[in-house]
């Protein structure tokens, strides 16, 4: 009988048909070795899951391709991984892993270029789901920074504190004219508090010869 089962079990592995008997001792062994069969073809053609070696770009760029990429030196990359680094360790212990530093640059390559997450997924060599989770998780983290870094007003002082200041800021960066010349008196308008809220340039003249008084926008010419 042993013998019948492994001519049975050795014909099936060989492609060819068992013509023995019809007992059912011999059924049940052809059909043990098509199981059998069945299985050792799955097994083959199961898809092998393969450990990509990824490049590390924050070493095999220079900083000027570096930053060209990312929107940011290596230096402020590694700043922001170091403030929301215990955010971004991984749930999973598998090889392979992406450490927080791939995870903060995949966010920052999707941030700099508003592309295809597929297409980010084929630069780090991971899978686009991967650069989907990767994405909300980094910019969770970094929007959980905002109360360190952004201080929002939280009364009527603070608006009017941070009207000025924002004003002030403005004018240093050359986004708004930082003095004016009146044109009745040549002399320099003030930078003066208006009715209301806001902010205007004002000149008030009281000399009986020339007496003026003149108001522009804070916005004019912008
Ligand atoms: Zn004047």
């Amino acid at each position: 009988m042993m013998r019948v089962k492994s001519v049975a079990f050795q014909s099936l592995c060989d492609g060819e048909v068992w013509r023995g008997g019809a007992s059912s001792d011999i059924n049940h062994v052809i059909d043990r070795g098509a199981k059998l069969r069945d299985f050792l073809e799955k097994l083959e053609t199961r898809k092998v899951r393969k450990l990509v070696e990824r490049s590390n770009l924050f070493e095999e760029l220079d900083d000027y391709e570096f930053q060209r990429r990312f929107r940011l030196t290596k230096e402020s990359v590694a700043e922001l991984t170091l403030l929301i680094e215990d955010k971004l360790e991984s749930k999973t212990t598998c090889n392979n892993v992406l450490n927080r530093v791939e995870q903060v640059l995949i966010a920052l390559r999707f941030y700099a270029v508003a592309y295809m997450q597929l297409a980010i997924a084929d630069l780090f060599n991971v899978s686009q789901p991967t650069v989907c989770r990767v994405v909300h998780r980094v910019s969770e983290a970094i929007a959980s920074l905002l109360p360190d870094f952004i201080h929002q007003p939280v009364n009527i002082e603070e608006c009017k504190k941070g009207k000025k200041e924002t004003l002030e800021w403005c004018m240093k960066a050359n986004l708004i004219a930082s003095r004016y010349e009146c044109s009745r008196c040549k002399k320099k308008y003030a930078f003066a508090k208006a009715k209301g809220n806001g902010y205007e340039w004002r000149c008030r003249n009281q000399s009986k010869d020339n007496r003026h008084d003149v108001v522009r926008s804070v916005r004019k010419g912008t």
